[in-house]
């Protein structure tokens, strides 16, 4: 498969979070894991397309091999839920316009801004192709070329680094916790695609 790339600031926030949530000594021993030490000095905080996609599946495959299976995916949901305020911080002025406007409008509109938000940040600087649309009295994020998984194979859904970034998104734009995101395609299971099945609870 052909190496494509995502921003230095991307690829950065990914290695802050999973330190944050690992603890330093857990995240140094996943980098071993996965081969990629060089990693414990992050990459330059801008957005040229220099951070290959393929080392997300390679740390995703490390957090499982050291934590377990299912604490591992615990991990990556935790550090995409941190990954979205990393982000989020760069779109202070955004965020600012978003809180006073937000209030004033329904739940599922303001999920909707939410997600399209973070879509559209995906793809002007990914290769993704993401969609959003609305199904029924939820939502449905299709990625089509997904960099979390590529090159992966998993008996069951696997991208938990983005559950958790789309979980904690919905969680910031309606002010509570009662989202729910669950994986119903993925690429690394069989799937045509990954995608994200949004239901606000
Ligand atoms: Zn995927």
């Amino acid at each position: 498969m052909e190496e494509t790339y995502i921003p230095n600031r991307f690829g950065r926030f990914l290695l802050m979070a999973l330190e944050q949530s690992l603890g330093t000594p857990g995240f140094q021993a996943v980098l071993g894991r996965a081969g990629l030490r060089h990693l414990s000095v992050y990459p330059a905080d801008n957005l040229e397309r220099k951070f290959p996609v393929g080392l997300i599946p390679r740390l995703m495959t490390a957090l499982e091999e050291m934590y377990g299976v299912e604490k591992g995916r615990d991990l990556a949901f935790q550090t995409g839920r941190v990954c979205f305020h990393l982000g989020i911080s760069d779109f202070g002025l955004l965020a600012d316009a978003v809180s006073l406007v937000f209030p004033l409008l329904p739940s599922p509109v303001r999920a909707r801004v939410g997600i399209e938000i973070v879509a559209e940040v995906f793809n002007r600087f990914t290769d993704g192709n993401i969609q959003v649309r609305k199904e029924g009295d939820h939502f449905l994020w299709v990625v089509e070329r997904c960099g979390i998984c590529q090159g992966r194979t998993s008996s069951s859904p696997c991208c938990y680094l983005l559950t958790g970034l789309l979980h904690e998104t919905v969680h910031w734009a309606i002010g509570r916790d009662s989202v729910h995101v669950t994986e119903v395609a993925c690429a690394a299971a069989g799937g045509p695609h990954c995608a994200m099945e949004i239901d606000l609870g």
